[in-house]
């Protein structure tokens, strides 16, 4: 990890030093143990802030469509960001929805290992105080006032990371090659296919228990490059399309459309996931639909600039009984 970090500090120093980019968008350590947040860096800031660790777990492509317009003046130089396969996947999905330009980027690429879930760390650790943390390859060594436990990192990945197909960036202009994990993708996903297999009236009930924890705070929509409208659906006062309780059925209707709205363009990066206080399965939901828009239309999001995306284009061939003869 050190050494991957060295070659993102030297990559960027360079990229500063040949006036090639302005700003940089990476990762520092967090405030919180087992978390870093993201960095946003110019030239004056210390590059060796950046960090590169098993936490770092923001996808950094939400920041983009908020802070570069998709037009190129001449002056402006692109903004460079550190991806994941994860977040390059997003980016392309930016790319082709005419949020961001390509010419705008300077991305550096990172082969990636998966992400630690610090929620299933934290969980064996009886709330005890964390007093310091160590990484190497394959494990994480948490320090605790009376000793220390080590924590194995493949047992411990977020669980879209356990059954990522794309670790290594779709698109990028430098490549860091890191060690990937060797865990084998499976579509579709086993905990979502468990959760397709029940019957209709048992998903219903598992999917308003689920959504019934949502406080509505929008950490999940926040956290997704793909929920980049300036105004939300769910905050727009004219039309109003929802009210503004926790209630059930408002609850519903927010999920139901986040959920579909993400229909051939989530990427399965599982910021949502992480991002929510309440701890709500939300990859249950959303990659069912990347499993299912897999399988009807054969298309991933995020894998290529050129394909286009299902919703954006009609095939006789499409199937349609989802539609036409319903369960
Ligand atoms: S989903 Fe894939 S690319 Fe993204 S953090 Fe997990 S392993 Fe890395
Ligand atoms: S819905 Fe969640 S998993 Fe899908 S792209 Fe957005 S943040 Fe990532
Ligand atoms: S982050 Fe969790 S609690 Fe907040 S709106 Fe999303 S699902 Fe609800």
């Amino acid at each position: 990890m050190r050494q991957i970090e060295y070659e993102i500090i030297n990559t960027v120093e360079k990229l500063f030093a040949d006036k090639k980019i302005d700003i940089f968008i990476g990762y520092k350590k967090g405030t919180l143990s087992l978390q870093t947040s993201p960095y946003f860096l110019s030239e004056q800031d210390d590059v060796r802030k950046l960090v590169w660790n098993s936490f770092c777990s923001n996808n950094l492509a939400v920041f983009i469509p908020r802070i570069i317009p998709n037009s190129k003046s001449k002056e402006s130089k692109p903004v460079g960001i550190l991806c994941k396969g994860c977040d390059s996947r997003s980016l392309v999905g930016l790319i082709k929805e005419k949020q961001i330009n390509r010419d705008n980027l300077f991305i550096i690429g990172i082969s990636c290992p998966g992400i630690v879930d610090r929620r299933k760390i934290l969980s064996r650790l009886d709330g005890k105080e964390i007093i310091g943390i160590d990484e190497d390859a394959d494990s994480i060594v948490v320090k605790l006032k009376d000793g220390e436990k080590r924590f194995e990192k493949e047992e411990y990945l977020c669980e879209s990371c356990l059954n990522c197909a794309h670790p290594t960036p779709s698109i990028y202009d430098v490549l860091i090659r890191g060690a990937v994990y060797s865990l084998q993708a499976i579509t579709p996903d086993p905990i979502t296919k468990d959760f397709s297999s029940k019957p209709r009236e048992e998903r219903w009930k598992i999917f308003e228990t689920e959504v019934s924890k949502c406080i509505r705070c929008y950490a999940c929509r926040d956290a997704c490059p793909n929920c980049y409208c300036k105004e939300c659906f769910a905050e727009q006062t004219k039309p109003q399309w929802l009210g503004v309780s926790k209630g059930l059925s408002e609850v519903i209707f927010y999920h139901i459309v986040r959920i579909l709205h993400q229909a051939g363009r989530c990427v399965d990066c599982g910021a949502c996931v992480r991002a929510c206080p309440m701890d709500i399965n939300l990859r249950l939901f959303t990659r069912v639909m990347v499993d299912e828009v897999k399988e009807r239309f054969g298309y991933e999001p995020g894998i290529s600039l050129k394909d286009t995306p299902p919703l954006a284009t009609f095939s006789a061939d499409d199937k349609q009984e989802f539609m036409t003869e319903p369960e």
